[in-house]
């Protein structure tokens, strides 16, 4: 499998350096000489990883049972511990936040819904954020960039880079369109056809990879065969939520084979999508009504499916990590925790609306982190002044967040904002109007003093 090749790539490459080192006879009397050189800041890459929704209380019992080695590898060379969210915990606002350093009213995506009536609600699209993100500002900076699953990502900006939005990834569009926008599927809209990746053959790559085998063979799709859930839990999707935290992974492994970017961020949704039916299989029966039960052997499959999501993205996690060096950054993060909670259709088990489910995760380990750290009083808000701190890149005085505390950096420098310039996207057909809309919210930001600067 691909996956296996390359990390036998890395190993041999470690294993001539310690030849090189026997050779000079060297590293066998300075014990921890034998590595490669350190790179300069500027040359370090970044990770950073997305876990949709995960929770300490998943993550502890397990790292504790060694079932998430590489979530317990990055805690032992760096740092963990919760991240704060901020009200009301959605997923895409709280993403932007991670993606841009700042509160939704200052980045604009407030919600999966543009505000309206159910006629006339859209989704909300990149050309709703307001200001620059990570990958805007990492690509102005003459750093390479990937990002994949991101939300909110379509249609995909132009980056020195890759973009596969999340509108590339097969079904969201057309769950979303039912889910958030609340059409009927005879018109809810499926996945569009243009402006899903950057550069557009990526959209290409998409499909084909879409075909490859998963790639952890001997962790079944805990959704498949025949086992028993019960009826309320839409098996269907779920199966299809562990299967795309996969596709997710390889397309982000395939972008990073073909330009090994100084950026790479990548998002899997999996956990949120499984833990908002079977969550409550954590908690006591009683907390939900007689339509939300489980039996007995129901409770123990849904609880061992829910692990195993864990479980997968950990490997998953474990395989990009694997192709970034001891020095460059590695960060996972989650949006929020999770909390029983029947939504009032009476379909879930799990959410997140309160003080319960503030609190997601945040793992990071790289240069100048010292490890065996604890993450204290780190917010959602803090990730990309973290990361552009930790490059030695200033952080925009107009963001809501500082480096996080494991950086031991107190006084960044700073610029007053990162948003100087146009935010450039792939041109897709926009309906009428819409083109003045984004010239007039530019103006309003500053971007544009005259008509003639429009790029
Ligand atoms: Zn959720």
């Amino acid at each position: 499998m691909g996956f296996d090749r390359r990390r036998s790539v890395t190993r041999r490459g470690r294993v001539r350096w310690l030849l090189v080192c026997a050779l000079l006879g060297t590293c066998v009397a300075i014990s921890t000489g034998c590595t490669q050189p350190p790179a300069e800041p500027q040359s370090r890459r970044a990770l950073l990883i997305g876990i949709d929704g995960a929770s300490l209380r998943v993550i502890d019992p397990l790292i504790r049972q060694g079932r998430l080695p590489s979530l317990a590898a990055i805690a032992q060379a760096g740092a963990s511990g919760p991240l704060r969210s901020h009200y009301p915990l959605l997923s895409p606002r709280v993403w932007t936040s991670i993606a841009t350093g700042k509160e939704p009213k200052k980045h604009g995506i407030l919600n999966w819904v543009r505000p309206g009536g159910k006629e006339t609600r859209e989704l909300m699209q990149s050309s709703d954020r307001k200001v620059h993100a990570l990958w805007n500002i990492a690509s102005t900076h003459g750093r390479t960039v990937g990002t994949v699953n991101w939300l909110n990502t379509y249609p995909t900006e132009i980056v020195d880079g890759i973009v596969v939005s999340d509108a590339a990834i097969p079904g969201e569009v057309r769950n979303r369109e039912m889910f958030f926008a609340r059409k009927d599927a005879a018109v809810a809209a499926d996945a569009p056809k243009e402006g899903t990746t950057f550069p557009a053959e990526w959209h290409e790559r998409v499909t084909k990879i879409r075909k490859e085998p998963r790639l952890f063979a001997d962790l079944p799709n805990p959704f498949e065969g025949d086992v028993d859930f019960p009826k309320w839990a839409f098996r269907g999707l779920l199966s299809t939520a562990f299967a795309n935290d996969d596709l997710i992974a390889r397309l982000a492994l395939a972008v990073e084979e073909e330009i090994k970017p100084d950026l790479l961020m990548v998002l899997m949704p999996g956990i949120d999508k499984i833990s908002h039916f079977l969550w409550g299989t954590l908690e006591p029966a009683d907390s939900y009504p007689d339509t939300l039960q489980f039996t007995r052997a129901q409770r123990e499959t849904s609880r061992q499916a829910l692990l195993a999501t864990y479980i997968q993205a950990d490997r998953l996690i474990g395989a990009l990590v694997a192709r970034f060096g001891p020095e460059d950054l590695v960060m996972v993060v989650s949006d929020h925790g999770f909390e029983a909670r029947v939504l009032a259709k009476g379909q879930t088990t799990g959410g997140h609306d309160t003080a319960k489910a503030l609190y997601g995760v945040m793992f990071a380990r790289g240069t100048g982190i010292a490890p065996g750290q604890l993450v204290r009083g780190v917010s959602v808000n803090d990730v990309t002044p973290t990361i552009l701190a930790w490059w030695n890149m200033p952080v925009g005085e107009d963001m809501d967040g500082t480096p996080a505390n494991f950086l031991g950096i107190d006084d960044p420098a700073t610029i007053a904002t990162h948003d100087t310039s146009p935010v450039k996207r792939v041109a897709i057909d926009l309906p009428a109007g819409a083109e003045d809309a984004k010239l007039d919210q530019l103006r309003a930001l500053g971007y544009l003093q005259e008509e003639h600067e429009i790029e």
